[in-house]
């Protein structure tokens, strides 16, 4: 199995760093591993978009 994307079954995404965009709320980007569209939750951690997102509450 691939490294990368055994680590987005853990939703640790590796976002490509070229489209990283910020959207105004937080840092957004497509993982490079899975090609799903991520967001930045802080450090070194990216969630899958479509999960519960930052300032969503
Ligand atoms: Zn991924």
């Amino acid at each position: 199995m691939n490294l990368r994307r055994f680590l987005c079954l853990f939703n640790r995404h590796r976002p490509n760093r070229n489209r990283t965009k910020w959207n105004g709320h937080f840092y957004t980007s497509k993982c490079e591993a899975c090609g799903q569209p991520v967001y930045r939750l802080g450090k070194q951690k990216w969630r899958k978009d479509n999960q519960e997102a930052p300032g969503k509450v």
